[in-house]
């Protein structure tokens, strides 16, 4: 059985753009007890007083699954353990597991501590039997554990039987520089296995890329505890990433972690870390990231749609993931066939009007549309050569004008459109035209169409393109819209960015419409 120790509060958000409130810190902690992690590590209560409070709020609420760690550092140097107040801060977040981390690195015990070797191993091991003498569960995190063994293997070693001497329950090996080589871990760990018996652990960072790749490097000298963050968040690079290790530890090595239903929730529990970190999911990311699962040529989407193992490693569904097919030039009628499908049209390979479906696709991204994050503007084309169905509106005429008086600039839309035999015209300021824009269109069919109420534009992405025939660069805009039960993107594409939005918000709103219908 691997322990996971989820470390997302603590060393997590010392990384780059990671903030989380209190209120944050507990549906966090919540969240992976859920998910079934052994150990969450909730924050330094002597580093700051945000995560004294995390600990006071805490207190009351039950765990089901995991245990609660509060994270510290040995006793300072020269003073009596039971008189060093973060240590007391440590005792009174009220936590079952106490994780205390020491220096195994003999340049940081003369440099940065300034004390001598033997007062170190005396921190060490003070630390550790004061905490268990408080009927703590107590993790020892060797700092600079392989860096510091490179440069003094015995004193390194000391370090370790200092913490098991005080009985300490885990030993985890910090890789703590992250610039280690799995070899290197794997030799450094197998030494500190001959040399005590306490349980190991592993902690990586992800400066080279080899964050998950050390974790699991160390499972072949003895590790049986794995720390790590969600979604790799962390210091400089990150560490190493759970979301990886978790699903690895189970398909790859057959090996018991994480309860294997809560697998199935993991691409969830990443996106819910990302949402409340407000950072945009990474596509990229192994495992959980939207792309994990995308295919995009031809042949390997008509080997997919024939035996989905061809081009797999593994079933996406297992980690809550989806099989994704991107429509491109590189298409054939297969990534067609299967796109239409997954957006919910009834299409085989027989659809009579898949060729014509096909060559709409290649033409327009010949012009510059891109499908690939416009799932909506694509639907859009499918549906209408299947079903010829009118639209639900068509914009007649628009006018948008701009004000600058030296103070603020003021821009105005005027658009007239048409439903049915209906018609609406209407006028709206913004704060730029495309904004302006929106706001008439809007107001213009929500009489029509009530629903449209709740329809956000969430995102707006320009991109100048170069022309395929040489003459003047025009304008991608791509528009990710929602209405609180789904997003979808739209594509327009024009010399004139502001025809170009005109496009995509048209179409934003016209699946809007047609989504619900389908
Ligand atoms: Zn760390």
């Amino acid at each position: 059985m691997i322990e996971i120790y989820d470390t997302t509060l603590r060393d997590g958000t010392q990384g780059e753009g990671i903030t989380f409130s209190v209120a944050d810190k507990i549906r966090i902690a919540e969240r992976l007890d859920a998910f079934g992690v052994h150990y969450i590590e909730g924050g330094w209560p002597g580093s700051n007083p945000r995560d004294i409070e995390f600990f006071e709020q805490a207190k009351p609420r039950t765990f089901r699954r995991a245990r609660l760690a509060a994270f510290g550092s040995t006793r300072r140097k020269d003073v009596a353990v039971s008189s060093d107040d973060q240590v007391r801060l440590l005792l009174d977040a009220a936590t079952p597991v106490v994780t205390i981390f020491g220096k195994t690195w003999m340049l940081h015990v003369r440099e940065v501590l300034q004390t001598t070797p033997e007062e170190n191993l005396a921190m060490i091991s003070d630390t550790v039997s004061y905490l268990k003498k408080h009927g703590k569960f107590v993790v020892y995190d060797a700092e600079h554990a392989f860096d510091g063994s490179k440069d003094d293997v015995e004193y390194s070693v000391a370090t370790w039987q200092a913490a098991e001497r005080g009985g300490a329950d885990v030993i985890t090996l910090c890789d703590t520089n992250g610039g280690s080589l799995p070899a290197d871990i794997l030799a450094i760990t197998a030494r500190a296995r001959q040399a005590v018996k306490t349980r190991l652990g592993i902690h990586t960072h992800d400066d080279i890329g080899l964050g998950v790749a050390n974790a699991l490097a160390s499972l072949d000298a003895g590790v049986t505890h794995i720390q790590g963050t969600i979604n790799g968040y962390g210091e400089r690079t990150g560490n190493c990433n759970l979301t990886s290790v978790m699903p690895i530890l189970r398909f790859k090595y057959g090996r018991a972690s994480v309860p294997e239903a809560s697998l199935a929730q993991l691409k969830e529990l990443s996106q819910f870390l990302d949402e409340t970190a407000n950072l945009r999911p990474n596509p990229r990311l192994p495992w959980v990231g939207a792309s994990a699962f995308s295919h995009k040529g031809g042949a390997h989407v008509n080997a997919v749609q024939k035996v989905i193992r061809s081009y797999e490693h593994i079933d996406p569904a297992l980690i809550g993931n989806s099989r994704h097919v991107l429509i491109s030039d590189l298409a054939g009628r297969s990534n067609i066939v299967m796109k239409a499908r997954e957006l919910g049209f009834d299409v085989t390979n027989d659809t009579p009007n898949l060729r014509e479906m096909l060559d709409r696709v290649k033409g327009l991204e010949h012009r510059g549309y891109e499908f690939e994050s416009a799932d909506g503007s694509l639907a859009l084309l499918i549906r209408r050569a299947l079903t010829g169905d009118p639209r639900p509106f068509v914009v007649d005429a628009y006018h948008v004008s701009m004000r600058h008086d030296g103070e603020t600039s003021v821009c105005e839309a005027t658009i007239k459109v048409r439903v049915g035999e209906a018609f609406a015209h209407t006028v709206a300021d913004g704060d730029g035209p495309v904004n302006a824009l929106d706001a008439a269109l809007r107001s213009a069919l929500v009489t029509f169409y009530p629903e449209l109420e709740r329809v956000r534009l969430t995102d707006y992405k320009v991109r100048i393109i170069d022309s395929t025939i040489g003459t003047a660069a025009r304008t991608r805009v791509l528009i990710e819209s929602s209405d609180g039960t789904g997003e979808w993107g739209t594509v327009g594409v024009d010399d004139n960015i502001v025809e170009a939005s005109l496009q995509a918000l048209v179409d934003s709103l016209e699946y809007a419409l047609t989504r619900r219908g389908r």
